[in-house]
């Protein structure tokens, strides 16, 4: 842990480290499409494996864990989403799309958007800038490579930036992150005080269903929510949302929410958005580049 003395710092000093990364114009649109009162967009991180090798893990019985993901969880999720007619996206560690890389051809094929999300679910917060670049760069190439599509949009390991994250998104000529919490509408990125072009959707570890279903074998404390609870949280945000105009994003994992007995939380959002009308279900793509060219100013 590095020594410091926050309290000594002068004034240019913490407002750099503020201004590294912040909140700038909201893109808020005045109405969805269709005149639609709330944009849906619904995204599942398709971690499976890389939550036991991006720590270095070699557990068999949390492996197990992470192709449940992909052999139960993805269709099952898959199944809910072709019922509904609602697309989604898919954010996706390159280790992930190499071992199942029919997985991300279907996602694809069934209207669904994949977007980047590490190598190996690697926290990109700690790595040497070259590292982190070649990585993020690799990663999009990889899934273009399986898909045939190029992503648009990156959601960051863990959710977090190192102070050149942003550098490479905006490099990479990327639409939108999806990582940061600065607000429930979209907003651009500024980096050091300047606009970047990048749109943030943001995301909320509220809207994050590993939040309150993990389980830590090994530790003596098991927060945990029961399902209706999750829904609970979840249908007052979507509420709330669909009265302000704005944006319900939720963040779940194919390992954690494709279970018999929690799958039907998003089964059962799905119809609740459906039964309040003038949503417009969406990719986190689309929603992105709505918001970026109908921000009302
Ligand atoms: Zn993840």
């Amino acid at each position: 842990m590095k020594k410091t003395t926050p309290w000594l710092w002068p004034e240019k000093r913490w407002r750099a480290i503020v201004n590294r990364v912040r909140a700038g114009k909201a893109l808020r649109p005045k109405q969805w499409p269709g005149g639609a009162r709330c944009a849906v967009a619904l995204s599942f991180d398709s971690d499976h494996e890389t939550n036991e090798l991006r720590e270095a893990g070699e557990s068999i019985g949390r492996l197990s864990q992470g192709q449940y993901g992909s052999r139960q969880g993805v269709p099952r999720i898959l199944k809910l989403l072709a019922q509904h007619g609602v697309k989604a996206t898919f954010f996706v560690p390159a280790v992930t799309a190499r071992l199942y890389p029919e997985e991300q051809k279907r996602v694809v094929a069934e209207g669904h958007e994949v977007g980047i999300h590490g190598w190996i679910h690697e926290r990109n917060s700690v790595l040497p800038k070259k590292a982190e670049r070649e990585l993020q760069m690799r990663s999009a190439d990889v899934l273009e490579k399986i898909t045939r599509v190029r992503p648009v949009g990156i959601r960051t390991p863990s959710w977090d930036f190192s102070p050149n994250t942003l550098a490479i998104t905006k490099e990479m000529g990327l639409l939108y992150d999806s990582s940061l919490m600065a607000d429930v509408d979209c907003y651009e990125l500024l980096m050091d005080g300047r606009p970047t072009g990048v749109v943030e959707l943001p995301v909320e570890w509220i809207r994050d269903d590993a939040v309150y279903f993990n389980m830590n074998r090994f530790a003596a404390l098991r927060p945990y929510t029961p399902p209706e609870g999750v829904f609970d949280i979840f249908r007052r945000e979507l509420d709330a949302a669909h009265l302000e105009g704005g944006i319900f994003q939720v963040t779940m994992h194919p390992h954690v929410i494709g279970y018999r007995s929690r799958l039907w939380i998003v089964d059962a959002l799905i119809r609740h958005a459906k039964s309040k009308g003038k949503v417009w279900f969406a990719t986190h793509a689309e929603v992105a580049r709505y918001a970026l060219e109908n921000a009302a100013s």
